[in-house]
């Protein structure tokens, strides 16, 4: 091992002062540093200060000097500590530092659609803007955010009428700083103190004790505590220092809809030494991942370029999609109200809390969602002991227009997010996770390279672009479609570019297999799991279904692999 010791930080959210009558006190402060960091972050929104601060490699409280934070609340000017001023700085050039790729995107589209036009369909133009700034610039940018600045200018100029040409970004977009978040980092024990001994955390936090604090004597320490729960103590005693960094005041919302204002602590902990760097996929063992819609995830264990495990598929409950489905269609209902009646309508105040509520419903049970797959597939890979992760890179892809189902957006949402967070936890557990290019790995078939053709059953002969099994007129391999991309995952990964290989002409990937899925040697999932800090998935969520029975085709395709024998 290399005398470097990588580390992840980990945060850990905790709520602060229970007791009633404080709460007001946080109240005050938020309301302060809110109306603060609003009125700093309209006065510096200038390119010049985007700029600024993007290219300078100081922290941006330093860029921000915490003198120009000043409030008037009436006809008083409010008194700051300064090491608040110096938070309310970073937030707000945090936000800044933020919006400079946005405006650097916006420029390049203005140049790009310069040439292409406005006029043509958005999924298009996206791509041929795309295509164009990466020519010009050689400037990536993701899709979303090229389709968000297209979708602005092109409501610019068909809406409103503008000349969009001549537009600057900082006439375009308003700033806003939609919630709280205060960040001690910059302190240096004058707005925050604290200590962590044996899992308390003791803190002294300096708030103002009136609404409207003109002097000094307006703002006290409010001393706290913090109990580590049971759950987090084994968590923490990994950690490089039981003391823990710098953290975050925030306001989160309980699932009733109460806010509270938490502290989140983070934490610094050594990364898995398990992680090996650079080694060939080939001397590993590796799980391939593809996460379609049919099926949010089907998982294919290899090695040494063998496929040795039956796949594994992971699908969502029919009555959990429906419940998910029915908060959709509610958000889209009043959305549909809220845009027939004017701003100002009776009611509307009412509707648009009630499209928050539903939405925030909605978007925990998404994220509960791609936590458990996410958690499973992670799993999976351990209790099989592979040491890789390999998963189609989701940059290049693009979705599929024409319908808009609740199973695409959701889908499609979720591929994202899983992508993500399987980015974090890998680092977690010691896993690598590699990236692949997923161009066309679901028509070409992953046991001889030819080209094959997709049906809608197994016993169907004709062929159906939007079919859910893959058949290879060439060797007369039949499966799931997902199970195929999957494959092809694996392929995808060996591909040699320096010799000019493509998915059809690389290595394919043969079947030798005992059946089951191996067991690691000698680990035990079941104790591992805690140390993971991954939540139990359970069965409520979705079901896990291996190749028995689910798909009956597939156990009699591959005894017709040609290259089994
Ligand atoms: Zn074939």
């Amino acid at each position: 091992m290399d005398g470097k010791l990588m580390t992840v930080y980990r945060a850990f959210r905790f709520k602060v002062a229970p007791v009633h009558q404080k709460q007001e006190l946080f109240q005050y402060f938020a309301y302060l540093v809110q109306l603060a960091s609003q009125q700093l972050l309209e006065r510096l929104w200038t390119e010049d200060w985007l700029d600024k601060v993007a290219r300078s490699m100081k922290k941006t409280y330093k860029v921000i000097n915490e003198a120009q934070v000043s409030l008037q609340v009436a006809n008083q000017a409010i008194y700051f500590p300064s090491r608040i001023r110096r938070g309310i700085s970073e937030r707000v050039g945090r936000i800044l530092r933020a919006q400079h790729t946005q405006k650097e995107c916006f420029y390049d589209c203005l140049q790009a659609v310069e040439q292409i036009g406005l006029e043509s369909n958005l999924n298009t133009l996206v791509k041929k803007v795309a295509r164009t700034i990466q020519l010009v610039n050689g400037q990536y940018y993701r899709y979303t955010l090229i389709r968000q600045t297209l979708g602005l200018l092109r409501r610019l100029n068909f809406k409103y009428g503008l000349d969009v040409w001549t537009l600057r970004y900082t006439d375009v977009v308003q700033p806003a700083i939609k919630q709280f978040v205060f960040p001690y980092g910059p302190d240096d024990g004058q707005a925050l103190r604290y200590t962590c001994t044996g899992y308390i955390i003791n803190y002294q936090m300096k708030l103002p004790v009136v609404s409207v604090p003109i002097t000094r004597r307006d703002w006290q320490w409010l001393a706290g505590t913090i109990i580590i729960p049971v759950r987090l103590q084994k968590k923490i005693q990994e950690a490089v220092d039981i003391q823990p960094q710098r953290p975050l005041l925030k306001y989160q919302r309980l699932k009733g809809g109460i806010v509270v204002p938490v502290l989140q602590f983070p934490w610094k902990f050594p990364e898995n030494p398990l992680i090996k760097r650079n080694t060939k996929i080939k001397a590993q063992r590796v799980l391939c991942v593809d996460l379609g819609v049919r099926n949010l995830a089907t998982l294919v264990v290899c090695e040494a370029g063998y496929q040795i495990s039956p796949p594994t598929f992971i699908k969502l409950l029919k009555s959990r999609f429906r419940h998910i489905e029915r908060l959709y269609n509610h958000v889209a209902g009043i959305q549909r109200k809220l845009s027939y009646y004017p701003v100002h309508c009776v009611g509307q105040g009412r509707r648009r809390e009630e499209r928050i509520r539903v939405y925030n419903k909605l978007d925990r049970l998404r994220q509960e969602l791609a936590h458990a797959v996410s958690n499973e597939i992670v799993t999976t890979a351990w209790r099989t002991g592979c040491t890789m992760i390999l998963l189609e890179d989701l940059r290049s892809f693009n979705p599929p227009k024409g319908k808009k189902n609740v199973s695409r957006r959701l889908n499609n949402w979720l591929r994202g997010r899983i992508s993500d967070l399987l980015t974090y936890k890998c680092k977690q557990v010691g896993l690598q996770l590699l990236k692949v290019n997923p161009w066309q790995t679901s028509t070409i078939c992953p046991r001889c390279g030819q080209r094959g053709k997709k049906i809608k059953d197994p016993t169907s002969h004709i062929e159906k672009k939007t079919g859910r099994f893959f058949s290879c007129t060439h060797c007369g391999f039949q499966a799931d479609r997902d199970y195929i991309a999957t494959l092809n995952v694996y392929r995808a990964a060996q591909i040699n570019r320096r010799q000019q290989e493509t998915l059809y002409t690389t290595k394919p990937v043969p079947y030798k297999g005992t059946g089951t899925p191996p067991d690691r040697p000698g680990g035990d999932p079941v104790a591992l799991k805690p140390t993971l800090g991954l939540a139990v998935t359970g069965g409520c969520l979705f079901k896990m279904s291996t190749m028995k029975g689910t798909v009956p085709s597939m156990a009699s395709s591959t005894t017709r692999d040609p290259l089994l024998k």
